[in-house]
């Protein structure tokens, strides 16, 4: 099987629910408090605070999904309110839930993501930066908490370089790049377990203690039985601990039986047409972000409850 094209279609399953199925089941303000109810507590309210569960000095108020905690924690007599949005990305937003439920699920369910402006043209929000503002919160939700080290007998490990190219760009982009760094290049390394999971984050730069230390933090040398890498010099130290291979990409040599780095080549492709495409441009302090939630959705690829996944970590 060609792992590049693989890698380059990871969305293969039907997502549980259609847009269409979204809009009806959670249309009102109510089912999707419901819905963020029995997600949030699904063994009953608790407080936020003092975590304290309803009926335990934790009272109903006669407004729907508003509660009152009473305990001493949370101020005694005068007691905590918080609702069912308190403490998520939905609180102090004027909002309806039922659009950010459709932000979230376009978010989802676009391959190469999707940006602020083609949403703010699918909800019709009066407001770019409105759509904005929600983009980034449920970005934000998307970020898995911890490097993970990956499961795979086989590991590719690579480095991609964004931005840069400053010759194709507008005079004032290219000004703006300026000042972000020499090249105005950002250094990203990634590794992915074929046919499993990929961790990337961005790098200050690409030497050797950089790369080997992520190698290291992510590859657990006791399950894998190779790594695969380009010929840079920064993999060199990998042999001392792992089954390390290298495809001469300089040589024009790019599969050597199972040694090569498409599949991380083919996320890497994903992830520039979906930075071209919908972003058109990333700047260094949002680079974070877009690869968390690139992330997040390749790992997430097979799973049909994606919208869901996101939902409860909003
Ligand atoms: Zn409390």
């Amino acid at each position: 099987m060609n792992e590049k094209v693989q890698a380059g279609k990871p969305l293969t399953t039907q997502p549980s629910l259609s847009l269409a199925e979204l809009k009806r089941l959670y249309s009102d303000e109510d089912s999707c408090k419901a819905l963020l109810r029995d997600m949030r507590w699904p063994d009953g309210v608790r407080c936020p605070r003092c975590n304290h569960a309803l009926g335990d000095r934790v009272y109903n108020l006669s407004r729907k999904f508003h509660w009152v905690c009473k305990n001493i924690e949370c101020g005694g007599r005068n007691g905590y309110r918080f609702s069912v949005i308190t403490k998520t990305v939905f609180e102090n937003t004027n909002y309806p839930l039922s659009t950010w439920f459709e932000v979230i699920y376009l978010m989802t369910q676009s391959r190469k993501g999707i940006s602020a402006l083609q949403i703010h043209r699918q909800i019709k929000s009066g407001d770019y930066r409105t759509a904005w503002y929600m983009v980034m919160r449920v970005r934000a939700a998307m970020k898995d908490p911890e490097l993970k080290k990956l499961l795979g007998d086989v590991i590719e490990v690579d480095e991609m370089y964004h931005g840069g190219k400053a010759e194709n760009m507008h005079r004032s982009k290219r000004r703006r790049l300026a000042l972000v760094g020499a090249k105005g290049k950002v250094a990203v390394i990634g590794a992915i377990a074929r046919k499993g999971n990929v961790v990337c984050r961005m790098v200050e730069n690409t030497d050797t203690p950089v790369l080997d230390s992520f190698v290291r933090r992510v590859v657990d040398k006791d399950k894998v039985e190779l790594v695969a890498t380009d010929e840079h010099s920064g993999y060199r130290l990998l042999k001392y601990g792992y089954p390390h291979e290298v495809v001469k990409h300089s040589a024009g040599e790019y599969v050597r039986g199972i040694v090569h780095t498409n599949t991380i080549e083919g996320f890497w492709s994903l992830f520039k047409r979906g930075v071209m495409g919908s972003f058109h441009h990333v700047s260094k302090a949002y680079l974070p972000l877009y690869l968390a939630e690139f992330q997040f959705r390749y790992n997430n690829r097979k799973d049909p409850d994606i919208f869901y996944k996101v939902l409860a970590g909003c």
